[in-house]
């Protein structure tokens, strides 16, 4: 049973409702995170705490308690779903206001945890692994509203999502203005090149996800060269392997890009050791 907490308040999922004047849904003003429980514990909390509140720093948010505080909640909030496995959806908006944009009228921030299951792509595309094709929609850069920030506003994210349904696959490549590959809808992009791990570097423009992160602390401590690299479709085309990873997603491999099969067009033999490695990383 999912379990819910909105302001301090446990609540059902029938009764969990917010003000149709929270400014996290008249503009979308507002933080989320998405975190895993593995084995009854909270997959790298502290990290997912710190992403959250650099994303309140960067938009002038005071969040309504401390990182301590909402951490203890999350914890709270495991013990009472019981489960080894699941999944937490925390949003913070900016709170209830007036219909004006500015956050003035906003007096304290609305902070909402739910913990559910979630399963993103069924299970035999682990073992076969996706197709996925690049997206006309453009990452935002840096420059216009930094996607390091998990802020609420994923409009584009979603018409890319949408452009990767319409072309028969689950998710799709976004590219910043320049052309250069950054990251897929909900997911981080890593391919392998001639025995090397590459990812793109996040100034180019994307969420510095999480399972990023533990893939290239895995991959340093496991020797397996690794490099940032600036990429564009056509390394993902002529890549050895590709594979995507993200909290819901964990670590799936791709095995077509736009069309073209991506090494063998089975799942690669690093992206299955980086898998491997991550699940034995989670049950530390
Ligand atoms: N990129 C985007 C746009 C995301 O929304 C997410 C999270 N769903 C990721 C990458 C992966 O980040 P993480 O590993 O922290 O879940």
């Amino acid at each position: 049973m999912a379990i819910i907490n909105i302001n301090g308040e446990w609540c059902d999922k029938e009764e969990a409702k917010i003000s149709v004047y929270d400014h996290g849904l008249l503009y979308g003003d507002g933080l989320f995170e998405g975190i895993r429980i593995y084995g009854g514990k909270i997959f790298k909390l502290e990290a997912h705490l710190e992403r959250l509140s650099e994303g309140a720093r960067a938009i002038m948010l005071t969040l309504p308690s401390s990182l301590e505080e909402i951490g203890a909640l999350l914890e709270e909030g495991v013990r009472r779903y019981g489960q080894d496995e699941g999944y937490i959806r925390l949003v913070v908006t900016r709170g209830t206001g007036s219909l004006g944009i500015s956050p003035d009228s906003c007096e304290k921030a609305t902070l909402v945890m739910i913990i559910d299951e979630i399963q993103l792509y069924p299970r035999e595309f682990y073992e076969e692994g996706i197709k996925v094709v690049t997206a006309a929609s453009r990452r935002l850069t840096g420059d216009i509203f930094d996607p390091r920030i998990k802020s609420l506003n994923y409009l584009n994210n979603v018409l890319a999502k949408l452009e990767a349904k319409q072309a028969g696959c689950l998710e799709a490549v976004m590219l910043n203005r320049e052309g250069y590959v950054c990251e897929c809808t909900g997911d981080n992009i890593f391919v392998v090149k001639k025995g090397v791990l590459l990812t793109p570097p996040s100034h180019l423009g994307m969420l510095e996800g999480i399972t990023r992160n533990t893939m290239i602390e895995l991959a340093r401590t496991g020797e397996i060269p690794f490099e940032e690299k600036v990429m564009t479709r056509f390394d993902l085309y002529t890549a050895d392997e590709c594979f995507l990873t993200g909290s819901g997603a964990e670590v799936i491999p791709v095995v077509s890009v736009d069309g073209r099969t991506i090494g063998t067009g089975r799942p690669g033999e690093l992206t299955q050791k980086m898998r491997e490695l991550f699940r034995k990383r989670i049950l530390l």
